[in-house]
């Protein structure tokens, strides 16, 4: 049996790009071309819902509210006594609702309940006069007909969501809300899918994990830890492979075994055409990959295509597989600008694009049009809640420091020239607030 080649169907889309300087916009297409949704879902609690993806529309079983209620804290009566007068209106109070209690007592013509915020409207009441708007006796409540108008401050039944409706679609990233929102409707558990399981390594003989010594001319290694952080943030199953030394068999075992184990394969190291690169006549022999030179900085060299647990194309289980720069920041700004698009759609959700905010530079920054490149800043809204941005010092990529000093990507477009201090740029901000 023969499989067609990952990059075979996609030819047309890559045909109008040099492969060995491919815009990133057109490696994010390509990449989401070859991704498909995990099918398998799983029912989880709502307390381990938060971050998963919903599997199918939550459906309300009920109402919300369940009742016409109170928004405020006042007195319910029926409207069509505000028709009837001017002025001042009395009303008798014929007895109290609370939030959990009720008033189940029939409403008389001339009469109206004392209601707190939440509580059910009593029968043939419409409407609630705040309590800030009447002059209250022991017994009867006083108040200007024209202080409330028919209808006013009540919540309608189903207003929030009626029976039957979707509360939340399917391929949702779950959050704080959704998981209240599902509360709210008396759910005990979701339909989730899976986890999709990321298997990486890191590969170099040069490198040494924390807690072993650093003899002459090794480093620790960094960019599995990293990897490991950025998937736990994507709520991914990771599965560390450890470091892989520069040795073709090794690679081959420990690829094979990732491909057998996990849905997606990242590697970090041996993607460039030095002598040590192992990864890449590895990942030639046992999957269809293509190697590209992406037109971003930095992370340059990128592998992508599928390996496959029998060693070669169309035998066995295939995973994708992204093989990433080794620099430090190179791996984590290929990880944010390719990786994560495409593990959060594997996931069943829709990336979305992460907004882009309009900045002033502080300092010149000198580029080429051609490339996108993602500088490292720090920025800050000045006293005119305009956002400004100065980059880090070094913008090395393998300056890993760089990358805990900022706070933002500075986004120089493909197209985009050098710049003078002062000019406008986007930034990508680090933190989001849910
Ligand atoms: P390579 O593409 O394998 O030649 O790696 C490029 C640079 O990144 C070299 O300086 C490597 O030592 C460094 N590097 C590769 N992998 C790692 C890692 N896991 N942690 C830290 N640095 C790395
Ligand atoms: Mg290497």
């Amino acid at each position: 049996m023969t499989t067609p080649n990952i990059f075979s169907a996609s030819a047309g889309s890559l045909g109008q790009f040099d492969p060995q300087a491919l815009p990133v916009s057109a490696a994010q297409a390509i990449v989401l071309q070859w991704v498909t949704p995990l099918a398998q879902g799983e029912r989880v609690p709502l307390r381990d819902a938060l971050a998963r993806v919903l599997a199918t529309d939550v459906i309300s079983p009920i109402d919300v509210p369940a009742h016409d209620n109170s928004a405020m804290d006042g007195y319910a009566f029926d409207s069509a006594v505000l028709a009837q007068r001017e002025g001042a209106l009395t009303l008798q109070v014929a007895g109290k609702a609370f939030a959990g209690h009720p008033f189940t007592g029939a409403v008389a013509a001339g009469e109206c309940v004392r209601i707190m915020t939440g509580a059910p409207m009593p029968a043939g009441c419409d409407t609630v006069v705040p309590q800030e708007s009447v002059t209250a006796s022991q017994h009867a409540i006083t108040f200007a007909a024209n202080a409330v108008a028919p209808g006013a401050n009540r919540r309608r039944q189903g207003e929030d969501l009626a029976r039957g409706s979707a509360a939340l679609r399917a391929g949702r990233v779950l959050r704080a809300s959704d998981i209240g929102l599902m509360a709210s409707l008396g759910l005990v558990d979701v339909k989730v899918k899976r986890r999709l399981r990321v298997a990486y390594f890191s590969t170099g003989d040069e490198l040494r994990s924390p807690g072993q010594t650093l003899d002459a001319g090794s480093i620790y290694d960094s960019n599995r830890y990293t990897l490991g952080a950025m998937l736990q943030r994507l709520n991914v199953e990771p599965i560390d492979l450890g470091v892989v030394r520069d040795d073709p068999d090794a690679l081959a075992a420990t690829l094979l075994q990732a491909a057998e184990s996990a849905d997606v394969v990242l590697t970090s190291g041996g993607v460039s055409v030095g002598e040590a690169d192992f990864t890449r006549t590895q990942l030639q022999t046992l999957g269809d990959v293509t190697f590209w030179g992406l037109a971003m900085r930095p992370g340059r060299p990128l592998a992508f295509g599928r390996i496959w647990s029998g060693g070669r194309p169309g035998a066995g289980r295939a995973a994708l597989l992204f093989g990433l720069p080794g620099n430090p920041v190179a791996t984590m700004v290929s990880f944010y600008q390719i990786v994560r698009p495409a593990l959060i759609a594997m996931s069943g959700a829709q990336p979305q694009p992460v907004p882009l905010i309009p900045a002033r530079c502080d300092a010149p920054i000198r580029k080429r049009p051609g490339r996108t490149e993602f500088q490292r800043g720090i920025a800050e809204r000045d006293a005119q809640g305009q956002w400004r941005v100065t980059p880090t010092g070094s913008q090395s990529s393998g300056a890993l420091s760089t990358m805990s000093e900022a706070n933002c990507f500075i986004v120089l477009a493909h197209e985009a020239d050098s710049l003078d201090a002062g000019d406008a740029v986007d930034i990508m901000l680090f933190d989001g607030l849910v």
